[in-house]
């Protein structure tokens, strides 16, 4: 199917709540400590119903800075990807801006892609933070950023900014 399309969501933030220190958002650690962001459960199976693939792209460099393990964050992974009955989930931990799968280089999104045949000039990307947004923009994907008015500048611009995740439900039909 050619015409095969996708949302790709980031984890920390837009599928779970991500805790903020001075105004930046940190990675919930284990699974104990996630908490579901509100109407994710209902935005998935509405999008999935239309026959979009759903698919996680996380960064995690807190592996590599030794702050967690990968045990701990392969399996809130894999709790998201049943709970939210996601097509795939895919997770880069290095803290090394020259691998291509860390956002915002497009790697995690050209696997997807090549995986389930998509046409990314028809999917869709939802992030809450820059990095987000550029592996996003580089793939062609249309990005929505949802605007959580972190500490950070916007390095990318994102196709749509929204407040909440009822707001794209305009934006993607
Ligand atoms: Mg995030």
């Amino acid at each position: 199917m050619v015409n095969a399309r996708a949302i790709f969501f980031d984890r920390d933030g837009v599928l779970v709540e991500a805790p903020t220190v001075n105004n930046l958002p940190k990675s919930p650690k284990t699974i104990n400590d996630i908490k579901l962001c509100k109407g994710i459960v209902k935005f998935c199976k509405f999008y999935k119903k239309k026959n979009y693939h759903l698919i996680m792209i996380t960064n995690q460099p807190d592996f590599s800075r030794k702050k967690n393990s990968k045990k701990n964050i392969n399996q809130i992974n894999e709790y998201l990807k049943k709970k939210l009955n996601f097509d795939d989930v895919y997770v880069c931990f290095s803290d090394d801006d020259n691998c291509i799968d860390r956002k915002p280089n497009p790697g995690m999104i050209y696997i997807g892609a090549k995986k389930f045949n998509l046409n990314l000039r028809k999917s869709f990307l939802i992030g809450d933070r820059w990095r987000d947004i550029g592996a996003g923009n580089k793939a062609n994907c249309t990005t929505i950023l949802i605007e959580k008015n972190y500490n950070e500048k916007l390095r990318y611009k994102p196709k749509y900014i929204v407040k909440n995740l009822n707001q794209i439900y305009e934006i993607i039909n």
